[in-house]
C-alpha cells in the first residue's frame, strides 16, 4: 500500500506560505457557491479586461499554473525534476475560431514540441483537437454529416494540423497526447487518432489517444483498439482520463433526446477506469499508459499491478500523472515507492 498521508514527503517542497495559500484556496473551493462567484467574477473582469493580475497571480495562478511561457514554466519543471517529477506544458489560452487564432494556437503546439525536443524534464506534449478547427466543422465530421466545400476545405487543414504536430512530434522523438473533448466531437477525434497511431507507433508509442473512463462505452473501445493494434502491428498510446464534461454531457443527451453516454454512478465510472488499468496492464506487450487521475484508489490499483505483473516500478511505458498543484500529496508520496 501507498500511504498517500505522509505530509513531510508530499510538501517537503513547499514553504509556509505555499501551504497556508494552498489550504486557504481549497477550502475556499470546497463551496460550490464560492467557485460559481469566482467563475462569474473572472469572465465580467476578462471581458471588461479589468486588470485583476495582481489578485489572482499571487493566488489560484501561483497554485496551479506553471507559467505564461514555456520559458517561464523552466523553473517549476526543473524543480520538480529535483524530485524526478517530469512535466507537461498544457497550453491552456482559450483558442478562437478565426483562422488568425487557429494558426497562433498550432504554433504554440508546434513550440512545445521543439521545447519538449531539448528537455528531458518534458516527458509529454500535449494539444487540443478542437483548438484546431471550428466547432461546427468536428461535430458534423463525428455526425457524419455531409460537408458543404467550405466546411471540407476547413476539414481538411484540421486534418493536416493534426498530422503535422503529430508527424513533428514523431521526427522529435516526444511523445503528443491527444485530449479527449466533448462526446458530440470525439468520434471524429478517435478516429484520425487512430490513423496517426498505426501510422507513428510502429515502434513505440508517440501518439497517444485519451479515454474518458465515465463514458459506458469505453471498455469495449479499448478492447477494439487492441485488436487494431495486433492485426496492424503497432503500439497504442494509451492516456486515462475520467472525463471532465459530466454535467454538460447530460444536460445534452437530454436536450436532444439521445440515451446519456455517462456511466449512471460515480462508482460505475470507478470501475471502468480500474478495469480499463487491468485490460491495459494484461496487455502491456501492445500498450504505453498514462493515467491522469486524483483520485487515490485507482493511483492504488495501478501501483499494485505493476507489482502484480511484476514490471518494474519505474517501466518507461507506464506514467501517473496529476494536474500541478491539485493533488502533491499523490505525486510525491508516489515516487517513493517508484524509487523503492
Ligand atoms: C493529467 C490529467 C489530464 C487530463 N486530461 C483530460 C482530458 O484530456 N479530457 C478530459 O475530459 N479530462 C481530462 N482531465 C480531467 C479528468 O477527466 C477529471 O475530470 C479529473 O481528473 C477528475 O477526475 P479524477 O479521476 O481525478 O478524480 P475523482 O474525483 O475520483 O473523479 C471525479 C470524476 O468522476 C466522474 N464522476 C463524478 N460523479 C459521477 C457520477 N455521478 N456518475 C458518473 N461519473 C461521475 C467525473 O468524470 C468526474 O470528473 C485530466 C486530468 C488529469 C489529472
Amino acid at each position: 500500500m501507498i500511504d498517500f498521508t505522509n505530509t513531510q514527503i508530499a510538501f517537503e517542497a513547499k514553504t509556509g506560505a505555499d501551504l497556508r495559500r494552498a489550504k486557504f484556496l481549497f477550502n475556499a473551493i470546497k463551496y460550490p457557491p464560492v467557485v460559481k462567484l469566482g467563475k462569474i467574477f473572472v469572465y465580467i473582469t476578462g471581458k471588461l479586461k479589468l486588470p485583476v493580475g495582481w489578485l489572482l497571480k499571487p493566488t489560484i495562478y501561483k497554485q496551479f499554473v506553471g507559467g505564461e511561457t514555456l520559458k517561464k514554466c523552466t523553473p517549476l519543471a526543473q524543480q520538480l525534476m529535483k524530485y524526478n517529477i517530469l512535466s507537461i506544458f498544457d497550453y491552456s489560452a482559450e483558442s478562437g475560431e478565426s483562422a488568425e487564432d487557429i494558426q497562433q494556437t498550432f504554433d504554440e503546439f508546434i513550440c512545445s514540441i521543439e521545447y519538449a525536443k531539448d528537455n528531458d524534464n518534458v516527458a509529454y506534449t500535449v494539444f487540443k483537437p478542437t483548438a484546431l478547427t471550428v466547432d461546427k466543422v468536428l461535430e458534423k465530421a463525428s455526425a457524419k454529416t455531409e460537408l458543404n466545400g467550405e466546411e471540407q476545405k476547413q476539414y481538411d487543414d484540421y486534418r493536416q494540423r493534426f498530422e503535422k504536430l503529430c508527424q513533428r512530434a514523431f521526427d522529435s522523438n516526444v511523445r503528443i497526447l491527444v485530449d479527449a473533448e466533448d462526446y458530440c466531437f470525439q468520434d471524429s477525434i478517435d478516429e484520425l487518432t487512430e490513423e496517426m497511431m498505426r501510422k507513428f507507433n510502429k515502434k513505440r508509442a508517440i501518439v497517444f489517444t485519451t479515454l474518458q473512463m465515465y463514458r459506458h462505452d469505453r471498455l469495449p473501445y479499448l478492447e477494439r483498439l487492441y485488436d487494431d493494434a495486433v492485426k496492424n502491428n503497432y503500439i497504442v498510446g494509451m492516456k486515462f482520463v475520467r472525463g471532465a464534461y459530466m454535467e454538460k454531457e447530460r444536460e445534452r443527451a437530454k436536450h436532444l433526446g439521445y440515451p446519456d453516454p455517462i456511466c449512471a454512478t460515480k462508482q460505475a465510472t470507478d470501475e471502468n477506469y480500474n478495469n480499463g488499468l487491468r485490460y491495459v496492464i494484461e496487455h502491456i506487450d501492445r500498450f504505453e499508459l498514462f493515467s491522469g487521475t486524483h483520485n487515490e484508489e485507482s493511483n492504488t490499483v495501478l501501483a499494485n499491478l505493476i507489482d502484480e505483473y511484476s514490471l518494474a516500478r519505474n517501466d518507461s511505458r507506464i506514467f501517473f500523472a496529476q494536474l500541478y498543484g491539485m493533488s502533491d500529496n499523490l505525486s510525491y508520496n508516489m515516487l517513493t515507492k517508484a524509487t523503492m
